[in-house]
């Protein structure tokens, strides 16, 4: 049956998820607070020049065609898209520069020239790559994580061994590599982790696979050309955008968001979908709730928890911990959402103060 789904936020989350919403026959209202759509990835004009404000680096441009496919579309169809050649320059000091070619038979040869049968080495680097980044793409992250079930696979059970969960980006790329530059060109891309190479595991190279395999590429117009086409794809679809819409509080009653309190008045829906940050949400949208739930079950920290919070605080070192259960989070997201139901049926647990 249809319902009516208000979906907090128009970064790239909150577009996509009003976008699955709406092909599934919902109503589906996006609230805003900035004045226009993209979150991070919005734009700024200046003067005639248009400004993209945050990403700058499209790498895995199969992740944009799987989601434009899902709705019979085609990048093409809205902007179009450049492999940069070089992908980009690496700058390591004065005069000490590299720039790396997206052409793999290149690349090769710049690896031999730094370092003698590096060429070879970066073949063996990067078939265990491409088989982390299938494995990784194709078993879990498009996976609906509808029920732990779905990764109750042997194949599946089976890659976790060889994905190389317990060892470090740098412990597996200083074993091939001698070179510095080299060394720093295949760590480097950890980065968009928000993590370091010491603390990450290596089943994380499979990043050099989307870096120097699939490539960089830049959509002409630049990167805000990827908002207009996930907005243009959301209002073909009936989805309505409100920005300046700031959601103040999200008032709940029993296990139900009864209201969306905003700056332009009170909204009601069947579901929400907060696609701002965690913490805001959790922290500024659902005090209430967080009181509550504080007052009842002794718990100090606002609840549910994110489960590699809870992990990683039972572990020293808490970076590495984090990745690593971020990746198997949609097997432990199953989990916490039965814990979340059973907790919610206890007697004592309620969501509005006493
Ligand atoms: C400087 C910078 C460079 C980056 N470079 C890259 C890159 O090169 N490549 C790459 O892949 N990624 C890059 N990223 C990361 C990428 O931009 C983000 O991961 C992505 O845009 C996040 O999308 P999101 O929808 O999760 O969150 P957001 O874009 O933050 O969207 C959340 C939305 O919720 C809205 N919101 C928040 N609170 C409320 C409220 N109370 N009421 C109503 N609306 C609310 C916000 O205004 C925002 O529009 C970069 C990020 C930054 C900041």
């Amino acid at each position: 049956m249809s319902k009516n789904i208000i979906v907090i936020g128009s970064g790239f989350s909150g577009l996509s998820a009003a976008a699955y919403l709406a092909k599934a026959g919902n109503k589906v209202t996006i609230l805003e607070k900035n004045e226009s759509p993209g979150g991070r990835a919005r734009k700024m004009d200046v003067s005639g020049y248009q400004f993209d404000m945050g990403p700058s680096w499209y790498w895995m441009p199969d992740v944009f065609d799987h989601f434009f496919a899902d709705f019979g579309k085609k990048v093409s169809d809205y902007y179009e898209l450049l492999r940069l050649d070089p992908g980009y320059k690496i700058v390591f000091g004065p005069n000490e520069e590299m720039s790396v070619p997206a052409d793999y038979e290149e690349l090769k040869a710049l690896f031999e020239s730094y370092e003698k049968g590096a060429a070879d080495k970066l073949d063996q680097f990067m078939k265990e790559a491409a088989y982390k980044y299938e494995v990784g793409m194709g078993e879990f992250v498009f996976k609906p994580s509808h029920n732990i079930m779905e990764f109750a696979d042997l194949r599946v059970l089976a890659s976790l061994f060889k994905l190389q969960m317990l060892s470090s980006v740098t412990t597996q790329v200083e074993k091939l590599f001698q070179h510095r530059h080299l060394r720093e060109l295949l760590k480097f891309p950890v980065l968009f982790l928000g993590a370091t190479p010491e603390d990450t595991p290596a089943m994380y190279t499979l990043m050099n696979y989307a870096d120097l395999k699939l490539g960089t590429w830049f959509p002409l117009k630049g990167m805000f050309q990827i908002v207009e086409a996930m907005v243009e794809l959301n209002q073909s679809l009936g989805v309505e955008i409100k920005t300046d819409h700031v959601v103040e509080r999200l008032e709940v009653n029993q296990k139900n968001i009864t209201t969306i309190h905003t700056n332009k008045g009170n909204f009601q829906a069947d579901i929400v979908v907060a696609s701002a940050d965690y913490h805001h949400v959790e922290q500024k949208l659902l005090t209430l709730h967080t009181e509550c739930i504080q007052k009842n079950t002794g718990i100090k920290e606002p609840w549910p928890l994110p489960p590699s919070f809870i992990i990683s605080a039972l572990q020293r070192n808490s970076t590495n911990c984090c990745i690593t259960i971020c990746f198997l989070m949609k097997i432990l997201k199953c989990m916490r959402m039965k814990f979340t139901r059973m907790l919610n049926g206890l007697p004592n647990h309620c969501f509005t103060p006493a």
